[in-house]
């Protein structure tokens, strides 16, 4: 006859592990993800600032993109600016008109 039964799953790889330390161990085994963030300075409080992956955008355009304001008219205001001052930037960057 079936019996109900504890299962303690690693809430990071879903291995199951038949008691908790055991669980706890498996979790606590696994490396932790490093990225590489660039981050805006803008604001004292550092969980206001723009944060943006590397990764993703690559570093050039991370650093650049943190700084741009999340207004939209002021968004497309400093980047028709880059399209004036530095086109080459612009378009290294993936930066359109409609961006
Ligand atoms: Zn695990």
């Amino acid at each position: 006859m079936a019996k109900l039964v504890e299962r303690f799953i690693c809430p990071v790889c879903k291995r199951h592990s038949t008691n908790e330390p055991e669980a706890l161990k498996c979790r606590n085994s696994h490396a932790v993800i490093k990225e590489v963030w660039a981050v805006s300075e803008q604001y004292k409080e550092p969980w206001k600032n723009k944060a943006c992956n590397v990764a993703h955008y690559g570093e050039e355009r991370a650093l650049f993109e943190a700084d741009l304001p999340d207004d939209i008219a002021k968004r497309k205001q400093k980047i028709a600016e880059l399209i004036d001052t530095d086109p080459e930037k612009c378009r290294r960057l993936g930066y359109t008109q409609k961006s």
